[in-house]
C-alpha cells in the first residue's frame, strides 16, 4: 500500500512539474500546491482539494492540462476524481508582512511608491493592454507612438499603480534618469507657488529637465488656465526632445471637459488606455495576492464571497482584506464568516447579497438578443436561444462568480459540465467574433459594470 503512495506522489509531483512548464507561477502556486494526491480509487488517479469552490476553479480552468500532464506522466489516459477534505484547514496563519522589509527608509525625492510594480500587478482581460502599454513605455521611453502614454478609467482600477510601476521600472533599467513624478494639484501648487515668489524661471526648469515626466489625475487641471499654459508648453518642450510623458486621468481624453483643445489635440498624438473593473476571476487573483502580501491565508469561501460582492474597484478590494486583518486583531477574534459578512456590507453600505442579480442578467439578455426570458431559462436547442443562454451563464459566472452548480440549476437544471462547455463557448467567440464581443460589452456596460 504505502508503496502505491509513494508512486503516487511522485507522479504528482511529475505532473506538478509539467504544469509548471505551461502555467504561470501564481497560478501553481494559488492552486496546485493546496492539492494532495491521494491515491488510486476505481482506477481513477484522486486529488484531494480544499472546497467546493477549488474543484470548480480547477475544473473550469485547467481540466485540460491536468489531464495532458497525467497523460504524459502515465504515457497513458487517466482519469482523475476530486475529493473534498473533510477537516476545515485552519483559518488564519498570521506572518509578519513581508513588503516593510525591503523599503528603504529614507524617502525617495521622486516619491515613487516602490510597492507599486508590474511584477505584483495582477493581469486580466480589464487591463491587460495598458500593463503591456506601460511596461512597453518603461522599457523603452521616449517611443513616438506612446507619447504621450495616458492610462485612463475610473477610480481604484491601478492607474496610479500602473504610473509608478512605470516610474520604478524605468530607474531599474538605468539608475541615472531624471524621474518627476506628480499629481496634476502638485504641479499646479507648485506652479502658483513659483508665480508667488517670482520663480516662474526654475519652475520651468525644473520640470522640463526630467526625462519622464509622470503625472497623476490630470482632470484636476479642469478651469486653471494658467496652469495649463505652463503645462501646455511644459508638454511641448518634452515632447519635441523626445521624453516621455505620462498622465493619468478619469475619462478618455477626449471626453474631457474643462481642458484647453490644443492640449487634448496634443494627447491624441499618443496613446490612451483604459482600465475597466476586473471580472470575479481577477478579484479572486488579487485577493489571493493581497491576502498573501498581508501574511493572511483566507479560506476560499471568504475570498469567494468577497469577490461576489465587492465588484467595481480594486481599490475595495484591498481595503476589505486590510479591513479584515483590522478588525480581527483589534477584537481578537478569528476571521469567520459572521466577521466577513460585517466587514463586507460595511463596504457596500448595507446591500448584502447582489445588486447584480441572475435575473437580471437574463433580462438584459433577453432585451439585447430578443429571445424570450423562458426560453433562455428553458430547455430548447434552437441556435439563437442557445447562444443567449450561454451568454448568461457566462456573464453570471464573470460579473457575479456564481457557482457552476447554481448556474447550471438556473439554467434548465443543466449539469456543471454543460455550464463549463458554455463559458468555453462564449470565451472563444468573444475573442474572434465582433458581435458577440459587442454584445457583451454592451451588456455589461447596461448592468453598470464599467466605467464608460
Ligand atoms: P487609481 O489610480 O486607478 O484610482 P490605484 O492605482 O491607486 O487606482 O489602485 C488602488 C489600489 O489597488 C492600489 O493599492 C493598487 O496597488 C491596487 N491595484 C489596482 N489594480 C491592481 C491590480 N491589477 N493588481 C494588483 N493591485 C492592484
Ligand atoms: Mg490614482
Amino acid at each position: 500500500m504505502d508503496n502505491i503512495k509513494e508512486d503516487v506522489v511522485g507522479a504528482w509531483n511529475q505532473v506538478h512539474r509539467c504544469l509548471e512548464k505551461k502555467l504561470p507561477g501564481h497560478a501553481i502556486h494559488a492552486w496546485f500546491e493546496p492539492i494532495i494526491p491521494v491515491g488510486f480509487r476505481n482506477g481513477s488517479f484522486v486529488l484531494e482539494v480544499p472546497n467546493q469552490f477549488f474543484l470548480e476553479w480547477i475544473e473550469s480552468h485547467y481540466k485540460d492540462d491536468i489531464i495532458k500532464a497525467l497523460e504524459k506522466t502515465y504515457s497513458d489516459k487517466i482519469q482523475y476524481k476530486f475529493l473534498i477534505t473533510k477537516e476545515k484547514k485552519k483559518k488564519v496563519e498570521r506572518t509578519a508582512p513581508q513588503t516593510s522589509a525591503f523599503e528603504p527608509k529614507a524617502k525617495r525625492f521622486n516619491n515613487l511608491n516602490l510597492k507599486y510594480t508590474f511584477e505584483n500587478f495582477i493581469v486580466g482581460s480589464n487591463n491587460e493592454f495598458a500593463k503591456t502599454a506601460s511596461e512597453s513605455v518603461a522599457n523603452n521611453p521616449g517611443e513616438q507612438n506612446f507619447n504621450p502614454l495616458i492610462i485612463y478609467g475610473g477610480v481604484g482600477l491601478g492607474k496610479t499603480h500602473l504610473m509608478h510601476a512605470i516610474g520604478n521600472r524605468a530607474l531599474e533599467n538605468n539608475r541615472d534618469l531624471n524621474i518627476v513624478n506628480i499629481t496634476s494639484e502638485q504641479f499646479t501648487l507648485d506652479f502658483v507657488n513659483s508665480l508667488r515668489k517670482n520663480k516662474t524661471i526654475e519652475f520651468a526648469q525644473n520640470y522640463r529637465s526630467s526625462d519622464i515626466l509622470l503625472i497623476d489625475d490630470i482632470q484636476f487641471f479642469r478651469g486653471k488656465e494658467q496652469t495649463q499654459e505652463q503645462f501646455f508648453h511644459t508638454f511641448n518642450v518634452l515632447h519635441q526632445s523626445g521624453k516621455q510623458i505620462v498622465l493619468t486621468a478619469d475619462k478618455f481624453p477626449g471626453e474631457m471637459k474643462g481642458l484647453q483643445t490644443r492640449l487634448l489635440s496634443r494627447f491624441q498624438s499618443g496613446l490612451s488606455v483604459d482600465v475597466q473593473p476586473p471580472n470575479f476571476e481577477v478579484r479572486v487573483a488579487i485577493l489571493l495576492e493581497k491576502a498573501e502580501q498581508n501574511g493572511l491565508s483566507l479560506d476560499y469561501s471568504i475570498i469567494e464571497f468577497i469577490a461576489q460582492h465587492i465588484k467595481n474597484n480594486v481599490r475595495e478590494l484591498e481595503g476589505t482584506i486590510i479591513r479584515l486583518l483590522a478588525k480581527s486583531s483589534l477584537l481578537n477574534v478569528e476571521i469567520n464568516n459572521r466577521l466577513v459578512t460585517e466587514v463586507v456590507k460595511e463596504r457596500v453600505g448595507g446591500r448584502i447579497g447582489n445588486q447584480v442579480s441572475i435575473e437580471n442578467i437574463v433580462k438584459k439578455v433577453s432585451e439585447v438578443s430578443h429571445i424570450k426570458e423562458n426560453d433562455i431559462v428553458g430547455k430548447s436547442r434552437k441556435m439563437e436561444i442557445t447562444e443567449a443562454r450561454q451568454v448568461s451563464m457566462y456573464l453570471c459566472r464573470d460579473i457575479m462568480g456564481t457557482s457552476l452548480n447554481n448556474i447550471g440549476m438556473f439554467f434548465g437544471g443543466r449539469d456543471h459540465t454543460t455550464v463549463i462547455h458554455a463559458l468555453k463557448t462564449v470565451n472563444e467567440k468573444k475573442s474572434n467574433n465582433v458581435r458577440m464581443k459587442k454584445m457583451i460589452t454592451s451588456i455589461r456596460k447596461e448592468l453598470g459594470f464599467s466605467f464608460l
